[in-house]
């Protein structure tokens, strides 16, 4: 066994955090103040080719796997802890790569190239207002017609609606094509959203992950061309439960990354800081505290790198089933947002009054990964479902 990082890795890890600590982390509370990712932010993470990583160079990415697209998450949310050009990069990277890998030929000439130049974005449009747990119960319909594919219904809660309204681009889409098979019954599209006849959105306030929006898309006969199919007609769901591994697998790491910039800044603060004639990290209480988080921090540290090396070695080296990248990736998704919120507070605490202000910069932190915990990429809940469900077989599945 091995814990370390290759050099290149390591090599890798460094310059992004240099390019971060540069061109992002100076911007970071302008984009949850102005609720905005400036654009030239992503003009630089297109040139540095952080766009899109996962995707295949024949389309501009650079084909990179799993373990080095989550060290760049982990770097991209030390840089901005509110998470929102964490989730930005994320999407993409997880979206995209599933795109570039069941996508038709066409319709990832005409889309991928302008993701990682970040001339458009690319994200998921799974949850509706029914509910977002329950995949299978999707209602957006696609139905064949004249050799086009006609799209109906309304996606909620989608992340960076406004961007791909105003920059252009779409969405990976869960539909359903044959109502009466239930799961098997749903397929993925490419759903573009800028300015297409029957989409009309709209955004909602929300609490934190201000620099990217989330909304709605209503969908109201919407034709797309036939290549906009991703995969086989009616094997959507398995294609989108494999892309959640991707992308809940970069969450993760993303999580990391903030709770780990956050941890930095709470020790240096807690040397520095004097109460009772002492530094704080004198006192007993604090100590066990930091011990605490500095566990938490590197089991889920551990589970994240795990997920993200057997993703790379199922795709490489064809080994682990989907069962056991779905139990490890569950695994590394259900911890790290809760031990990145967990270790937020405590470090806010430590900051006294000061944490509770903007300025201490912690409070964005934690209303980010506060999405992770709620439900993005898949609720917690559901991650122990995942776990619950590989540990003991199908038939112990509760539905
Ligand atoms: C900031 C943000 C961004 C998002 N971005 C996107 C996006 O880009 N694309 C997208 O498609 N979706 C997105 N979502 C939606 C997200 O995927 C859903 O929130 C998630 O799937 C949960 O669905 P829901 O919110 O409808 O909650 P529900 O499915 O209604 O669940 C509500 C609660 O019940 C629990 N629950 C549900 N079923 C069970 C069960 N069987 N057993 C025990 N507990 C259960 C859940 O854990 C949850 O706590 C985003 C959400 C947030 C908060």
């Amino acid at each position: 066994m091995d814990f370390s990082f290759t050099e290149e890795q390591k090599l890798f890890r460094k310059s992004v955090r240099e390019f971060c600590e540069k061109k992002l982390a100076p911007r970071a509370s302008e984009i949850d103040e102005k609720g905005e990712i400036p654009h030239e932010v992503l003009a630089d993470m297109a040139t540095f080719g952080l766009l899109g990583i996962t995707i295949s160079e024949e389309y501009g990415g650079s084909g990179a796997d799993f373990v080095t697209a989550a060290i760049a998450a982990e770097e991209i949310a030390r840089a901005d802890i509110s998470m929102a050009t964490a989730v930005y990069y994320l999407v993409e990277a997880g979206w995209g790569f599933l795109m570039d890998r069941y996508g038709n030929k066409r319709a990832k000439e005409e889309i991928l190239p302008d993701v990682t130049k970040g001339k458009k974005f690319l994200g998921i449009a799974s949850t509706e207002a029914g509910g977002g747990s329950d995949i299978a119960s999707i209602s957006t319909t696609m139905e064949k017609n004249d050799g086009k594919l006609v799209v109906n219904g309304a996606k909620t809660f989608i992340s960076g609606v406004r961007e791909a309204a105003k920059y252009g681009g779409g969405y990976v889409t869960i539909v359903k094509t044959s109502p009466e098979l239930k799961h098997k019954g749903l397929s993925l599209c490419y759903l573009p959203v800028k300015d297409i006849a029957g989409i009309t959105t709209s955004i909602f306030k929300q609490m934190g992950r201000e620099g990217i929006s989330t909304g709605t898309i209503n969908i109201n006969n919407v034709g797309i061309p036939s290549h906009y199919l991703i995969g086989e007609w009616d094997n959507g769901f398995y294609y989108a439960m494999e892309g959640f591994n991707c992308a809940r697998t970069l969450v993760a790491a993303a999580c990391i990354g903030a709770a780990e910039k956050a941890l930095e800044s709470g020790i240096e603060y807690i040397k520095e800081r004097h109460a009772f004639g002492t530094s704080l990290a004198r006192f007993e209480g604090i100590q066990f505290q930091l011990a605490e988080d500095y566990i938490k921090l590197e089991s889920a540290r551990l589970l994240v790198y795990k997920a993200a090396w057997m993703l790379d070695q199922m795709y490489t080296e064809n080994r682990f089933n989907h069962k056991e990248i779905n139990k490890a990736v569950a695994c590394a998704k259900l911890i790290a947002p809760t031990v990145a919120f967990d270790i937020i507070k405590d470090v806010l605490t430590w900051h006294g009054a000061y944490g509770y202000t903007k300025e201490a910069g912690l409070e964005r932190g934690l209303r980010g990964v506060a999405s992770y915990i709620i439900g993005a990429e898949g609720a917690q809940n559901i991650m122990k479902i995942i776990i619950g469900r590989e540990i003991l077989g199908k038939e112990f599945a509760p539905y």
